[in-house]
């Protein structure tokens, strides 16, 4: 299956998520997201889609509280969060204190941390667990390193991390969530994925979901994109029929060049 059918695609809004990753100390983070509102204000957001940014820890309640009191049409996102809901874990964050912030998307298993915390395929689904259960929704993050590319492996690769992640839950549980298509090798690389590539990488996880969750689902998931998306790129990888949205790092430290991506006609 892929999101080919113009009644399904129809049926799934695309979602622009930015992520801060660790950029922005709460003052910084409080003038970005003022001038996010500003641009935002005068362009609007076109129709059918919608935004998320994910600022780091100590920004969220400053950045909550200015979209809420401004009432700046994005939604609140986290970068993680520990699997467990409470006790003693030193330097953690519960799934429960975001709910309690009005956070609404956070990512799981962004390749970052799978790299750099060791986050493995078991711990990522047990965020997602932790996420779901606090009515928030995960954005699970999968995708090959450059060596399982070049080896032929990617594909097997990100079905895996999608089973890993995702078996045994419900088709409208599966249905709701976001699953972020990131070739490790495009991220902060300046390297985009092909258009081609992203689509044909984004069908195989639709794929997948069909299998896990039946047909539904599949229609019903957003997929993203991610990897050095900027203004030019964004237009074209939002056109392709899988790619239901795009989850953009770099580019949405930077307010003017966000919008732009948000606004990019597919
Ligand atoms: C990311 O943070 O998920 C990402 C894709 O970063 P960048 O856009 O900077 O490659």
């Amino acid at each position: 299956m892929t999101g080919t059918d113009p009644a399904e695609r129809a049926g799934r809004s695309v979602l622009v998520s930015g992520n801060w990753k660790m950029n922005e100390n709460h003052f910084e983070g409080l003038r970005l997201v003022q001038e996010l509102a500003a641009m935002l204000r005068v362009t609007g957001i076109p129709e059918g889609r919608e935004v998320s940014i994910h600022p780091p820890f100590t920004s969220l309640r400053t950045v909550q509280t200015a979209v809420e009191t401004d009432r700046v049409p994005v939604a609140l996102g986290a970068q993680t969060c520990h699997h467990e809901q409470r006790g003693a874990f030193t330097g953690e964050v519960s799934a429960e204190m975001l709910a309690k912030l009005n956070v609404a998307y956070v990512l799981a298993g962004h390749s970052e941390r799978r790299t750099f915390c060791g986050e493995t395929d078991a711990v990522v689904r047990a965020k997602v667990d932790a996420i779901l259960s606090q009515g928030m929704r995960p954005i699970v993050c999968v995708g090959e390193t450059l060596d399982q590319r070049r080896g032929g492996e990617a594909e097997e690769r990100v079905r895996r991390q999608v089973v890993d992640a995702l078996s045994g839950r419900s088709s409208e549980t599966i249905g709701g969530l976001v699953v972020a298509y990131e070739p490790i090798w495009a991220i902060g690389t300046g390297e985009t994925a092909s258009v081609d590539d992203a689509q044909q990488m984004c069908a195989v996880i639709r794929d997948e979901i069909a299998k896990l969750a039946g047909p539904g689902a599949a229609a019903a998931v957003r997929i993203q994109y991610g990897g050095s998306v900027t203004p030019e790129s964004a237009g074209p990888l939002l056109a392709a029929d899988d790619v239901d949205g795009l989850l953009v790092g770099g580019a949405s430290l930077d307010a003017e060049r966000f919008v732009a991506i948000v606004r990019a006609p597919a």
